[in-house]
């Protein structure tokens, strides 16, 4: 389950209503070798109980097909550094209680959006980001928290690599927190990974630091660099463009982690992005 740098993972969001081993099964058919679900309605509310036979059913499965890491992903209305008490107080029951439901699958990963400041400033929403993390994370936790890159739009924290860093700082069990980049966020929020990428990973690794890099969100963008919009678009028909996605898939410092694809697709459009993904890569 650990990233090899020959094997491309690659998968695509997958909707875990009918559970863990109908979502395997659809990452096989479509040719992914991991995959990305909500962890709840993205909408908010109540998890569904996890079904222990589902989750042992999928672990055989995963296991055979040599499935990489998963990555969970919190719903997205979900907000940490919201100014409105009762917001924060959701923020901190649906994630712990994530966590203790991430333990059915020991050793992934779980990502959410840092959070909107709005208006109380980005000092102040790290602040309170670097609170709920401390009053989530367990030492003896598998599970490794992943904070998105963000495009930066409204008042979004983690557009800037050094947010996300100040956040990890705050954070005391540093190796229970990483980051999962996002190319179409980290293109509208002004890295220019078309024609410098090895200059946005030498930033990250200046700012951040490739051991703290765990997962890839592999998008295109509706928008230029630095609109950001946050409007994701399929593989090759945005302004990121094939070209520049598969320099990110074969980038020395970025291969091995397991790639997500958020694209606006249904299940056969994601197997066609792997299927042309797969054949771009050099394992
Ligand atoms: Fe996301
Ligand atoms: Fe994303
Ligand atoms: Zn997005």
């Amino acid at each position: 389950m650990t990233g090899n740098k020959d094997t491309l993972y690659i998968g695509c969001h997958l909707s875990s209503v009918k559970g863990f081993e109908n979502m395997g099964k659809e990452a096989l058919q479509i040719g992914a070798n991991t995959f990305q679900f909500f962890t709840r309605n993205p909408r908010g509310g109540k998890a569904k109980a996890i079904d222990p036979q589902d989750v042992a059913n999928f672990r055989r499965l995963a296991e055979e097909n040599h499935f990489g890491k998963l990555v969970a992903h919190a719903p997205y209305t979900l907000n940490p550094c919201s100014a409105t008490p009762k917001v924060r107080a959701f923020a901190y029951e649906a994630m712990s209680d994530d966590m203790k439901r991430m333990e059915y699958l020991p050793g992934n990963f779980y990502n959410f959006h840092p959070g909107s400041h709005v208006g109380q400033g980005t000092e102040e929403g790290i602040r309170m980001i670097v609170e709920l993390l401390n009053r989530i994370i367990a030492p003896d936790q598998s599970t490794i928290i992943l904070l998105e890159t963000m495009a930066g739009k409204g008042s979004e924290i983690g557009g800037r690599f050094e947010e996300l860093r100040a956040i990890m700082d705050g954070v005391e069990l540093k190796d229970k927190v990483g980051v999962c980049l996002d190319t179409c966020h980290v293109s509208d929020a002004g890295y220019d990974i078309v024609d410098d990428l090895d200059g946005v990973v030498a930033e990250f690794e200046r700012v951040i630091g490739m051991e703290r890099l765990h997962a890839l969100h592999i998008n295109d963008s509706l928008n230029p660099a630095g609109a950001r919009k946050d409007r994701h678009a399929k593989i090759g028909e945005g302004k990121i463009g094939l070209e520049a996605i598969v320099n990110v898939l074969n980038h020395p410092k970025l291969k091995g982690l397991p790639c997500i694809l958020e694209t606006p697709n249904e299940l056969d459009g994601y197997a066609a992005e792997i299927k042309l993904l797969r054949a771009e890569y050099r394992g």
